[in-house]
């Protein structure tokens, strides 16, 4: 049993398998296996040699004739490397007296073999490293196959162990089949903590080495709350977290069942709006049964798998309405194209060298005009059918605002002309997630009909902090004063403009700074559909006079540990159980 510690990332508790992606990429870590199961993993290592023989066979008979003349020495080579009897006996050696895990053995073994060519200083040896490498990879492969299943056809449930997920590979996940996520990498505000909280399944981020902790066939648990994970539990262990896990389960069906009829409102009767942040149609349900009152955030960059596979107008037009049937007329604002950064699907974009800073967002839809435009037609289109808010993502300065209106317009134009309706009085609103942004806010308010705080981006952006690694997560701190500034200053602006000011940044999902927000003055909050009821309680447990007080004390802090520790005592006080 190995008891991990990593960065609680979305709430839950789960036990399943652990499916271990990008297993290629990785070493194999030491693991020994017991004695009475030396002929099973003997005949599990035979199984895997001819598994990867077939595949081999299957690539050579796919190919087309040509290739396949050109390739047939070398995967001709890597079938009789994998039939080799002296390689069989060296592995199986290891496992029956070293009692070696047969994927630790094939690991030993290889890198024997390159590093016996790496020595022979020879360039055609050299040259076969490679060649050794692959073989190793497909051997692995095989032997993990529990694991590598197509992540789209997963037959058990399991938790995604991974160095940290792309967004195609959240795409591809079988919602039904995942219960949970353990990463490498990442944050609490990573995409793919994000997207853990908004499927609703535990997830711990920032766990460094998982990938290399997990072997083939391990149990896993996770727990979401206190950023544990446990691989391999013992019995006892086992029992401990199962109980758990009910626990939570019930407490979480008590609190959605005991709040949701209930308004989001303050003791002194101050109405809050409670919105929910979502990236596919398919989460739409869960937003509505958690009591959502809109969609504060649709992140629409999921849309866009590949650049291969650029959505159609019609294409979104479909997405936008299937969402808004589900919404009976709740508010909903579509963000426009967010891609870049940690949000790279679309290929050629990723070899920035500083991609948080680069062509990300705004600025990526201002240099593919046509893409932009298709997809502002599409969201222009879809407010003919219910309330929709437009959005633009990461405005840093004026220019980008306006020329981001100037297409819009023209857009509105061409459809006029065409005669397809849309909403005239469409709401247009912009990003608050860079600090240029805050500090110029009562100069963008003019051109803007609501404002909405990407705090993910915001604490990254103003701490230069990046958001998604785990090596300066101690860094990333809400409650920075630097931050609490500019949050205010922007809520203040929009209070000054009767404007309307919204949160979407993770912040406003987490029960901790929900009294401070509530202090600051901000009436509208955008958060994950499991964190709803959570939040109605905190905010059903305190008066708006009280939030002002906590909230100007939070602000006297000089530093960003002191505030928070305030602001997890105080909110401890008015609902322990929340702990
Ligand atoms: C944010 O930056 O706070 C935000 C909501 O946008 P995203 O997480 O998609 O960058
Ligand atoms: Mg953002």
């Amino acid at each position: 049993m190995l008891i991990k510690k990593g960065i609680p990332a979305s709430p839950g508790i789960c036990i399943a398998n652990a499916f271990l992606l990008d297993t290629e990429a990785y070493q194999i870590p030491e693991h020994r296996v017991e004695p009475k199961d030396i002929t099973r993993e003997i005949n599990r290592f035979s199984e895997a040699v001819e598994d990867a023989i077939n595949s081999f066979s299957e690539i050579r008979n796919r190919l087309s004739p040509n290739l396949r003349e050109k390739t047939d020495p070398i995967i001709g080579s890597h079938i009789l490397m994998l039939q080799d009897k002296h390689l069989h006996e060296q592995i199986i050696k290891l496992i029956r007296e070293n009692k070696y895990l047969p994927e630790y053995a094939v690991t030993l073994t290889f890198k024997k073999y390159a590093k016996a060519l790496i020595s022979a200083d020879d360039a055609f040896f050299t040259s076969r490293v490679q060649d050794i490498y692959d073989i190793e990879r497909k051997l692995l492969q095989k032997l993990l196959k529990a694991k590598s299943d197509e992540l789209s056809d997963l037959k058990n449930d399991v938790v995604v162990v991974a160095h940290d997920l792309t967004p195609s590979q959240t795409l591809l996940l079988d919602r039904n089949k995942v219960k949970g996520f353990a990463t490498d990498a990442g944050g609490t505000t990573s995409h793919t903590a994000i997207i853990a909280r908004s499927i609703g399944i535990p997830a711990v981020v920032g766990l460094n080495t998982i990938t290399l902790d997990i072997s083939g066939g391990d149990t896993i648990i996770i727990d979401g709350n206190s950023g544990v994970v446990i691989i391999n539990p013992d019995s006892d262990t086992i029992k401990k977290y199962s109980a758990k896990e009910r626990n939570f389960v019930v407490y979480e069906r008590q609190l959605l069942a005991e709040s949701k009829k209930l308004p989001a409102e303050t003791k002194d009767g101050h109405l809050i709006n409670l919105y929910v942040n979502i990236d596919l149609p398919e989460e739409v349900p869960a937003a509505v049964k958690h009591g959502a009152a809109g969609i504060g955030l649709l992140r629409t960059e999921f849309f866009y798998p590949s650049i291969e596979k650029l959505p159609s107008e019609l294409e979104q037009l479909e997405v936008f309405k299937k969402i808004i049937r589900q919404l009976d007329d709740r508010e909903i604002v579509i963000r426009t194209l967010d891609l870049g950064a940690d949000k790279l699907p679309i290929d050629g974009q990723s070899t920035e060298q500083n991609p948080y800073l680069g062509c990300r967002a705004i600025r990526f839809s201002l240099r593919h005009i046509d893409l932009f435009k298709t997809q502002l037609r599409a969201i222009l289109r879809a407010s003919d059918f219910g309330n929709v808010s437009i959005m633009f993502p990461m405005i840093s300065a004026m220019e980008e605002l306006i020329k981001a209106k100037a297409i819009l317009s023209d857009v509105q134009n061409e459809l006029r002309k065409e005669k397809i309706p849309f909403d005239p009085d469409v709401k247009i609103g912009i990003m608050i997630e860079v600090p240029s942004a805050a500090i110029i806010a009562d100069i963008l308010i003019k051109e803007v009909d609501f404002f909405s705080i990407g705090t993910n981006d915001l604490i990254q952006y103003t701490l230069a902090v990046d958001r998604g690694n785990e090596r300066v997560a101690p860094l990333y701190q809400p409650t920075n004063p630097a931050v609490l500034r500019l949050i205010k200053k922007v809520i203040e602006v929009g209070e000054e403009n009767g404007k309307m000011v919204a949160m979407c940044g993770e912040m406003s999902g987490s029960v901790i700074y929900t009294v401070l927000l509530l202090g600051l003055g901000l009436k509208v909050f955008s958060m994950a559909p499991i964190v709803v009821p959570e939040i109605k309680k905190v905010i059903r447990s305190v008066s708006m006079e009280e939030a002002r007080q906590i909230a100007k004390r939070t602000l006297e802090f000089p530093d960003a540990q002191s505030a928070a520790n305030y602001l997890i005592d105080y909110t401890k006080q008015i609902i322990p159980q929340l702990f």
